[in-house]
């Protein structure tokens, strides 16, 4: 304001000295004195004070020069009156090109501001409602409004509802915050609800005097006028709005209007992003939820499947105790009439008792390789490391009765230690060897052989026979609990011994499998992590 008086007392005082003060008839270059505070004028106070400045400096102009005075004064009235509008003209035009320049240049700096505080404001803030305030602060301190609001539109109510309100520290508009933090605006009701209406920036000139303005005696009381805003779009989805005030009458400036638009859809976008980003977290917590939930069951689950399994492996061991017993005595009492009754016994009775003494026999079998199975199956397996050769000579040790009844030729090499469990590998040695000198045709001498060799980093075990060989259709099921080969009803077994050595393989993290040929022998290996 004061500035705007000083201006305008310079270009009076300017005004005067050059077209009030010059010898008439004499043509001198005074006049070029006007330039400087015109320049200032346009620079400082923009198309309207420049208008104004110069309508001042025309009107000093033509009096001095009608009088006779100032340095366009000629022999012919006309003739300087004409020089002087071309002056005045060209001056104008120069001024008012230059004050719009200005007004442009402000106006984009304003703009960059804006853009770089919301930019900022977007790039920190986590939330909506934290983001808010500083987006109007940043808005109102870039522009010089006093104060602005941020409205979120609630699609299920199709209201407007205020997030949030922001003014300058140096206005005080406690009455006119009130009424716009409390209330909401349907659509096209206020100047919120217009915007969300028409979906476009709007300027109202002074919002005392609009038909469409509710908030109005609170904005006359606090002397707001001019007033514009604009949508928070995102695509043409309008999700919020944003408005702001000034105490003074402004005029509609369409360029900003088409400016600050941008922004509204940089915070649509924004908007989006975090309410994706929030969407997203919820999902988090609610799989993270049900996830802790399925661990629970899972937990819960397990531990009664532990309760079954060691109430059931109880129940297995006794059940087996129990069997065993009634067992042992049929068939020491089937021995005894063998041997000590035979003479009484004819030949029918002496096969029948011989009958029972073999199915006691396999029956006594059975149970006991049904508990290794279970026991293999069950038993704690950490793995260790292993010298095969030790696995190698205790299974030897079990079936020495074997080997010496048929008179078999078993070579071992040396072997080396693997990662394994020293129970499960001499039970798997133990079968596997066993089975090699079982599975030999009628007359035949069994030859068997155990080596080992590192491939990579595991360490492969292979026992090799020249038994009966398994036909090909057979040899991935053998290892089935209960399979037998198809040729084999005549040899004695219960079809679990290679469902351990299978079963005790893979828990300790190898595989097993067999090479063979019918009559051509057998070769199994086994695979397992070098130590
Ligand atoms: P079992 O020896 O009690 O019959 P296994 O599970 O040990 O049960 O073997 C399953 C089947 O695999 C055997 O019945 C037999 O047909 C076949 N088999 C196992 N080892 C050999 C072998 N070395 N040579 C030929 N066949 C074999």
């Amino acid at each position: 304001m004061i500035e705007a008086a000083g201006a305008l007392i310079i270009l009076t005082l300017v005004g005067q000295l050059v077209f009030h003060g010059s010898a008439p008839g004499q043509f001198r270059l005074y006049h070029f004195l006007t330039i400087p505070p015109l320049l200032w004028v346009a620079y400082r106070f923009r198309r309207r004070g420049a208008s104004l400045a110069i309508v001042v400096l025309s009107t000093i102009a033509i009096a001095g020069t009608v009088r006779g005075l100032g340095p366009f004064v000629l022999r012919d009235p006309n003739e300087a009156l004409l020089l002087l509008q071309a002056f005045i003209g060209t001056v104008s035009i120069t001024i008012l090109v230059l004050a719009a320049v200005v007004a442009e240049q402000i106006r984009t700096e304003q703009f960059l501001r804006v853009q770089y505080g919301i930019s900022r404001v977007m790039a920190e803030a986590a939330s909506l409602p934290e983001a808010a305030p500083k987006i109007l602060r940043a808005i109102c301190e870039a522009v010089g409004w006093e104060i602005g609001a941020l409205w979120r539109v609630d699609a299920a109510a199709q209201v407007l509802r205020c997030v949030e309100s922001w003014h300058l520290p140096s206005s005080n508009l406690p009455e006119f915050e009130q009424a716009t933090r409390s209330r909401t605006f349907t659509k096209s009701v206020g100047l919120p609800g217009r915007t969300w209406a028409c979906a476009q920036p709007v300027w109202v000139r002074d919002v005392t005097h609009d038909d469409n303005f509710p908030r109005a005696p609170v904005a006359l009381r606090e002397g707001l006028h001019a007033a514009f805003a604009f949508p928070i779009l995102l695509n043409t989805e309008v999700l919020g709005v944003i408005e702001f005030f000034s105490c003074e009458i402004r005029e509609p400036d369409q360029n900003f209007l088409e400016m600050i638009s941008v922004v509204g859809s940089q915070i649509g976008q924004f908007m989006e992003r975090k309410e994706a980003e929030s969407a997203l977290r919820a999902a988090k917590e609610q799989l993270r939820g049900y996830a802790d939930e399925l661990e629970q069951h899972v937990a819960q689950r397990t531990a009664r499947l532990n309760d079954t399994v060691e109430s059931l492996q109880n129940f297995s061991y006794s059940v087996a105790h129990d069997l065993r017993a009634p067992l042992r005595a049929m068939a020491g009492f089937a021995t005894i009439l063998q041997e000590q009754y035979a003479s009484q016994l004819d030949a029918e009775a002496q096969d029948y008792t011989r009958r029972i003494i073999d199915a006691a026999g396999r029956m006594d079998r059975l149970i006991m390789d049904l508990l290794a199975y279970g026991q293999m199956a069950h038993m704690d397996l950490a793995p260790d490391v292993v010298a095969l050769d030790a696995s190698a000579a205790a299974a030897m040790e079990q079936l020495a009765d074997d080997v010496r009844a048929k008179n078999a030729a078993v070579h071992i090499e040396a072997l080396p230690k693997v990662k394994g469990h020293p129970v499960v590998l001499e039970q798997v040695l133990a079968n596997l060897i066993g089975n090699a000198i079982k599975f030999v045709p009628p007359g035949v001498t069994p030859r068997v052989e155990v080596t080992a060799h590192l491939t990579g980093v595991k360490i492969c075990v292979r026992v090799r026979d020249n038994g009966i060989g398994i036909a090909p259709a057979a040899q991935e099921r053998i290892f089935d609990i209960f399979e037998r080969g198809p040729a084999t009803s005549k040899y004695p077994g219960t079809g679990i011994g290679l469902a351990i050595v299978r079963k005790g393989i893979e828990r300790l993290g190898g595989r097993v499998g067999v090479e063979s040929e019918p009559d051509r022998g057998s070769c199994f290996w086994f695979e397992l992590p070098a130590p």
